[in-house]
């Protein structure tokens, strides 16, 4: 059984009072049988963390250095994050691939940082609407779930997840419908088991993100194979975004 999750991704918004005042809303909010997580700007990591500390809301990077120490400046390191209080980090995020022009193998080495580095990975995967419409969406799924999890061996694979998202789906107010993102999430999940094996994709959390808001949580993750949701613009509220947590636990209670 795997247990939903529902993340909040922050992007490049609010500042320290705002950021903190979110995540004590968020942290008071006790669930048990949902895991929460927070992706703030890493320079306020820190402060997150803080405030989640003695609630179960995990705290995660949005992106990290593939190198461990050294000349790169501007860049944060996956050591770095853990030390101010992060467990988990998104990479391959399609703001990175698609604004900042992270490859597939970039995004490689990133994961084995991260994983070597201690934090758990959520690795984003999605297609373009140009991509879609020219029926590659399966195609690109599958090269950027093997590029990214390249030499990860299953002694890691707890520490892994995925993230599905459509890029012409983020930010837009335009989801996917719950029929083409469970569609993708089956096909994800199939993909895991040929790189690895049957229990190692009946294991693994692939959430979909795109437009998640609390009026369509609940139909999305009512499909067995989307198993929570990486919230972007609704996860930037405690009133819109504790109904999707809210969600997600109706949906496995039920
Ligand atoms: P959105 O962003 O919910 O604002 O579409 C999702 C994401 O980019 O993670």
């Amino acid at each position: 059984m795997r247990t939903p999750y529902v993340c909040g991704n922050w992007k490049l918004n609010l500042d320290r009072a705002g950021a903190r005042a979110l995540a004590t809303a968020i942290a008071q909010h006790r669930v048990s049988g949902v895991d929460v997580g927070l992706f703030p700007p890493a320079v306020y990591l820190d402060e997150v963390a803080r405030a989640v500390a003695g609630s179960a809301v995990l705290v995660g990077g949005q992106n990290c250095c593939d190198e461990a120490s050294g000349a790169f400046t501007g860049e944060v390191s996956a050591a770095m994050l853990k030390d101010v209080g992060a467990t988990v980090v998104l990479l391959g995020h399609s703001e990175r691939r698609h604004v900042y022009g992270e490859t597939d193998e970039l995004i490689q080495r990133k994961v084995h940082r991260a994983l070597a580095d201690g934090l758990q990975v959520m690795l984003c995967v999605g297609e373009t609407l140009e991509e879609r419409d020219s029926d590659q969406t399966e195609s690109v799924v599958v090269r950027q779930m093997t590029a990214g999890l390249a030499g990860v061996g299953r002694d890691l694979l707890h520490a892994v997840s995925i993230a599905y998202e459509p890029v012409w789906a983020i930010g837009t107010g335009r989801t996917a419908t719950p029929a083409q993102a469970g569609a993708v999430h089956r096909f994800a999940r199939g993909v895991f088991a040929g790189l690895y094996d049957d229990a190692a994709a009946a294991a693994v959390r692939i959430l979909y993100g795109g437009s998640v808001k609390a009026d369509n949580a609940a139909e999305l993750l009512a499909d067995a194979h989307i198993d929570g949701a990486l919230v972007g613009g609704a996860s930037l509220r405690a009133d819109s975004f504790l109904p999707i947590i809210d969600a997600a636990l109706r949906v496995s209670a039920s």
